[in-house]
């Protein structure tokens, strides 16, 4: 008996009404990087597992347990990238591009994950991920958060979304803190959840990230990272916050956010929706200036953020954003019409630029005048048999009053030229 076989789970079919709003937050991104000096890398979905171990950090939630990871057939082990800066920190350092140089960079395309899908989270998800290579100063964090605030502002969803923003020192005030941090912990071990337990052995910060009520309530009693921050951490986070003051940027300093992975340092940032339940957080970044150095290049710093495009595309769904209708829905009655109706078509695609739905695969004129009111289009082309024994077409307008216009063939460029500009 054969048994069907099904996608993976975790990892999502994309309907032609779900996959647009990928495109659509992909374009709008497009645009707006390109606005602001950034260019498209491309960068390969499997790496080898040491890069993610390396930089990601081994005691991460991704490197711990998410990861999608498998030897090749020559024994080597390979990951399914789970996140893009540790690749393009590697593109970096490979071709020598942190030499000496800045780099304004981005790319987009599918990471992996094992997690527990629900809505907003996926096994195989799409970021798309900004990344600056060799600029130190809070300028650069900054034209990064209002590059974000416009493209929320492209994609209309500037309202539903706001910036939650911290500094976390540079590595030496980090660790006395995480110091601080654990002998207090340890103190009260049995008043921790299970979970942070287990992170004051392994990655100590991420205790910040608590969901547990009552581990929330002893670290407001503890020692706070912000006391321990460097001079010059503190420094440019100050310069951060004018600069964002003066481009009049709304912003939350939450003391809480330590992001996942180890490589921040200073600046960390996330931008947090409410409008799709617990997975809210649409974009997160910060300053990794080790990084670089890190993998065995140069010192240089970096900086970037990913946004996380499926829950993008959930928002602009949710807001029933529709894709722009056709301007023409050309249908024919009759035998002959039906290769005249695809060539009436061609022309008003190349010449006017016009989106145009030929009604394929003919049927009753009543069913295919149907379709044309349903498609949203204004205009109704009607291509008939007996009509174009005379060289005349049909003009039906949809919208409004509903009339109909019969015109030479020879003219229905401009006319539709006429009715949809
Ligand atoms: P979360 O706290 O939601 O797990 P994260 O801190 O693990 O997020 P990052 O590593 O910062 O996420 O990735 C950047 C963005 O990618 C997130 O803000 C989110 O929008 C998106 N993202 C992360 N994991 C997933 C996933 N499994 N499915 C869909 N989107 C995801
Ligand atoms: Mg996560």
């Amino acid at each position: 008996m054969s048994q069907t076989i099904k996608a993976i789970r975790g990892m999502q079919d994309l309907m032609p009404e779900r996959k647009r709003y990928y495109r659509k937050v992909e374009d709008a991104a497009r645009s707006i990087f390109s606005q602001y000096g950034f260019q498209e890398v491309g960068l390969p979905i499997l790496e080898s597992t040491p890069l993610f171990k390396r930089l990601v950090g081994e005691a991460t939630d991704i490197v711990e347990k998410e990861m999608y990871t498998f030897d090749d057939r020559n024994g080597d082990s390979m990951t399914l990238r789970p996140e893009g800066t540790a690749g393009l920190v590697r593109f970096v350092n490979e071709h020598g591009l942190a030499f000496n140089q800045t780099q304004k960079l981005w790319y987009a395309g599918p990471m992996f994950r094992y997690e527990r899908p629900q809505k907003g989270r996926y096994r195989q998800f799409e970021q798309i991920g900004v990344e600056c290579i060799g600029l130190p100063g809070p300028d650069v964090d900054a034209e990064l958060l209002l590059m974000c605030r416009a493209l929320w502002q492209a994609l209309g969803i500037e309202q539903s979304v706001r910036l939650e923003l911290n500094s976390i020192g540079d590595v030496s005030s980090r660790r006395a803190f995480i110091d601080a941090l654990v002998a207090y912990l340890s103190e009260h071990v049995d008043a921790l959840d299970e979970d942070s337990r287990r992170r004051l052995e392994t990655n100590p910060l991420r205790i910040l990230d608590s969901k547990s009520a009552q581990t929330q309530a002893l670290l407001k009693e503890g020692p706070k990272l912000e006391a321990y921050l460097d001079a010059d951490s503190a420094n440019h986070f100050e310069a951060l916050c004018a600069i964002l003051d003066a481009a009049q940027m709304p912003y939350e300093i939450n003391r809480q956010i330590v992001r996942g992975l180890d490589y921040y340092n200073r600046t960390v940032f996330e931008w947090i929706t409410d409008d799709l339940g617990a997975q809210g957080t649409v974009c997160g970044g910060g300053r990794y200036d080790a990084l670089v150095g890190q993998l065995g290049g140069r010192d240089a710093s970096g900086v970037g953020f990913a946004m996380g495009v499926d829950r993008l595309a959930l928002m602009l769904e949710q807001r029933s954003d529709q894709d722009d209708p056709p301007h023409v829905y050309a249908i024919s009655v009759g035998e002959s019409a039906r290769t005249q109706v695809l060539l009436l078509a061609e022309q008003l695609r190349h010449r006017l630029g016009a989106r145009v739905i030929v009604h394929l695969g003919a049927g009753k004129l009543k069913a295919q005048m149907k379709k044309a009111d349903a498609s949203g289009a204004p205009l109704a082309l009607i291509v008939a048999e007996d009509e174009l024994a005379a060289g005349e077409v049909s003009l039906r307008d949809l919208r409004n009053t509903g009339d109909q216009q019969r015109i030479k063939a020879t003219e229905l460029v401009e006319a539709v030229a006429g009715l949809i500009s």
